[in-house]
């Protein structure tokens, strides 16, 4: 509160900003001062949660607030916060509390998921990714994401007909591959926060030579991998109820939609990649996932979204998207291809 007035009196919306983010970090602090208070047992749950309510609730209104003088138009609701985007040149230090109340409001606490995501669009997060890391694990029963490895793979001279591929067109990328093991890193374009998981004590990665799992409490849901199902985990969530989360990335990552392709029938190809001192086949590999976005549209009703900051997040349950994808692709075999002239495996299922 006297941050507040001593920002009102600054007389410049800038400054009060300014003071209006002291107060709010105040309140957070608040936040984890309780928490200290609850593990020492100074206060029982329910006076617990009161305080840490109040406080989650000042700073909905204190955001709504920035919000509203960074636009100079008041939000739909000054509690919506997680519906106000800011403008571009605003930078709020995001917290674990606000975060885990941002996937809180996606209901996932019983739910295992897969997650597809790109860090940078959050901002400034106090403690960086592994903070959104631990929200996301915190907020769910279980996490596996892909830490896919495409510096594996070898292009060899001739090959099955039809498979997507140029054979010996790949000569360079050959000679730099690498062998695969169990302890290098995703691949770059998959983001931080797979890498990041994979460092948790007790996560475990699958040991497929191309596409790889990372996964914390979903053991068994991982197991199910073999070098001809490589997709396999994902059907294994989908049996317990899993849900896909993609936080800033949209339907163009999400891997689970290879997995549906599959079960729609759709054509698989053959790649293969360093192992040891070997090259290993590996079938069953997905196409070309830069037509995905297609989908959103169809599965648009089961998706739920949350918004922070800039940032944005979506779920929405595996079964019902395998049912979407396979709907269309049975209306339109070509649903979900890419409109590129020279994508090699999306001309393959075009042309069989
Ligand atoms: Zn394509």
């Amino acid at each position: 509160m006297h941050n507040c007035a001593e920002g009102f009196d600054a007389g410049f919306d800038n400054e009060f900003v300014v003071f209006l983010k002291y107060a709010r970090r105040s309140a957070s602090e608040i936040q984890s001062e309780i928490y200290l208070a609850l593990d020492r047992n100074y206060v029982d749950k329910t006076v617990f949660k009161q305080i840490h309510d109040k406080a989650t609730e000042t700073k909905k209104i204190i955001y709504a607030l920035i919000a509203y003088l960074r636009r100079s138009k008041p939000p739909k609701s000054l509690l919506d916060y997680t519906t106000t985007r800011l403008n571009d040149q605003e930078t709020i230090m995001l917290s674990y509390h606000e975060l885990r109340s941002t996937f809180e409001a996606l209901n996932l606490a019983d739910k295992p998921v897969i997650g597809h995501a790109a860090f940078r669009r959050f901002g400034d997060v106090e403690g960086g990714a592994p903070t959104v890391l631990h929200a996301l694990l915190d907020s769910s029963s279980g996490l596996i994401m892909p830490t896919f490895t495409y510096n594996t793979m070898v292009t060899p001279e001739v090959g099955p007909p039809n498979n997507g591929i140029t054979y010996g067109s790949d000569r360079d990328n050959n000679k730099r591959a690498e062998p695969f093991q169990i302890t290098m890193p995703p691949d770059k374009m998959i983001g931080i926060l797979p890498w990041i998981l994979l460092q948790q004590e007790s996560s475990i990665r699958t040991a497929h030579p191309i596409l790889s799992f990372g996964g914390f409490g979903m053991d068994s849901a991982l197991a199910t991998q073999t070098l001809y199902e490589p997709l396999a985990p994902i059907g294994a969530l989908a049996e317990q109820n899993g849900w896909i989360v993609l936080i800033n990335v949209d339907h163009s990552v999400n891997t689970s939609i290879h997995y549906a392709e599959k079960l729609a029938g759709r054509r698989q190809f053959v790649r293969w990649a360093l192992v040891g001192d070997r090259v290993v086949e590996c079938p069953g590999y997905p196409g070309d996932s830069s037509g995905f976005q297609a989908i959103e549209e169809y599965i648009k009703p089961d998706t739920s979204r949350v918004e922070i900051g800039d940032a944005f997040i979506e779920a929405l349950p595996l079964k019902r998207l395998f049912d979407a994808v396979q709907e269309i692709i049975k209306k339109d075999p070509l649903a979900l291809l890419c409109e590129r002239l020279d994508c090699e495996r999306c001309n393959a299922i075009k042309s069989f």
